[in-house]
């Protein structure tokens, strides 16, 4: 499979990793939208949320952890951040293996656009 994130996880693309462990990686997105903005993936390939089973969900509870642990992390866990996951093409996905977005270190609106 073809799979640019899977390539990150199985380090053979490189990126700037902030957290690892046997189930999830998190590294920095290639485009920022925000001072930090993060991608926490399972290792596992998930095409996206839609993927996931019932049973699945002590993973999907890992990613959101994660992704809290890092705001804590970076800092930025009081002031406040943005969990974000884009899903098919209505929900902004281009990128099809799940992924977590963390962004923090500015003020964000609502609704999205
Ligand atoms: P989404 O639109 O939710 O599928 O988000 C995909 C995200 O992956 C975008 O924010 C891209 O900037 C990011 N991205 C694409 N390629 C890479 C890469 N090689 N390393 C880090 N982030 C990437
Ligand atoms: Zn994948």
């Amino acid at each position: 499979m073809n799979c640019l994130f899977c390539k990150i996880a199985e380090g053979k693309m490189e990126a700037e990793t902030l957290y690892e462990d046997e189930d999830v990686i998190a590294f920095r997105d290639i485009h920022p939208q925000a001072p930090h903005h993060v991608l926490i993936i399972p290792r596992q390939h998930f095409s996206s949320l839609n993927s996931f089973e019932d049973g699945d969900g002590a993973l999907l509870g890992k990613l959101l952890l994660t992704a809290r642990r890092i705001a804590r992390d970076l800092g930025v866990a009081e002031d406040g951040y943005r969990v974000n996951i884009n899903t098919n093409d209505h929900g902004g996905q281009t990128v099809y293996h799940l992924h977590v977005h963390l962004l923090a270190g500015r003020q964000f609106s609502w609704p999205p656009g």
